[in-house]
């Protein structure tokens, strides 16, 4: 997957977009990530990215030129109508606290695409012609607002990279993790034991099983394959409730889930 980040502060991606996965992935050539300053599209001495906003108001805008120049030069990107209508498998991502909110099935049709493009706002935000005619959907990363898109962008890029087949090492644990749902790998195969189902995923323990006298559940260091399945089962339906009970409102639950949840429910 190509990526490129339109933004007027490049530095900011040195660090957050060199380690772990997104590191191997750019590596490895499965993702190649590209930063756009837009500052090197301004035509002015001062390197003008920003003026006021007409009709008055606080704060500064990005102006439009520089963003719509720098996208212009970056080649091989497909017209907006085919964008929008999914013909070219690429996507202009603005992000915006207004956008619709990342999640992981937003990242998951993401990652199936061959090239992104993430324009980061600053100061008041972005003229709106550039999410009106640029790009092609605004994204936020949560119900608050940042500074500037560039945080939003490097989670993208590190959410969707991970999800790049051949990124993670073991497929399987990124289709295990919290939210995940792939109701094919339900049933009763032994993939199935521990797939999230839209869930938050189940607790984890590792060595020593006694830990300053905190102990690991003891049918996780004895119990058979099936006790373990239940468990974390259980535990996934438990966290879940305590955490996230508007996630149970959207997933079709099992007898055996209702059973365990009714379970949880009333050791809760
Ligand atoms: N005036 C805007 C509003 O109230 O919606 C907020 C602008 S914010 C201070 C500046 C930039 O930060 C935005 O243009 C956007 O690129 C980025 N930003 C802020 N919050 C964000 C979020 N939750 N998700 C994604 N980007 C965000």
């Amino acid at each position: 997957m190509k990526i490129d980040i339109l933004t007027i502060f490049p530095d900011f991606f040195r660090g957050p977009l060199d380690y772990g996965i997104v590191r191997r992935a750019r590596e490895t050539g499965l993702a190649e990530v590209n930063i756009h300053d837009l500052r090197n599209f301004t035509k002015d001495k001062h390197r003008t990215v920003d003026d006021r906003p007409f009709g008055g108001g606080e704060g500064m805008v990005l102006k439009p030129e520089p963003i719509f120049e720098c996208l212009e030069s970056l080649g091989g990107l497909a017209p907006r109508a085919e964008r929008v209508s999914g013909s070219a498998r690429q996507s202009v991502i603005l992000l915006s606290p207004q956008g619709r909110r990342l999640d992981q099935s937003l990242a998951a049709e993401l990652s199936t695409l061959e090239r992104i493009v993430l324009i980061c706002g600053r100061y008041e935000g972005v003229d709106e012609r550039v999410g009106e005619h640029l790009a092609d959907r605004e994204v936020s990363i949560g119900d608050y607002v940042l500074s500037g898109g560039e945080l939003g962008a490097a989670v993208i890029v590190d959410t969707v990279t991970r999800l790049i087949p051949g990124a993670v090492g073991n497929e399987a644990s990124t289709r295990q993790e919290s939210f995940t749902d792939h109701p094919e790998l339900r049933g009763d195969g032994p993939s199935s034991t521990c797939v999230s189902g839209g869930l938050l995923d189940y607790p984890h323990y590792t060595r020593p099983a006694d830990f300053r006298g905190m102990g690991v559940p003891e049918v996780l260091v004895n119990g058979n394959h099936e006790d373990i399945r239940r468990w974390r089962r259980k535990s996934a339906l438990a966290k879940t409730l305590r955490n996230r009970p508007d996630l149970l409102e959207r997933i079709a639950l099992s007898e055996e889930d209702q059973q365990l949840l009714e379970e949880a429910r009333s050791q809760h």
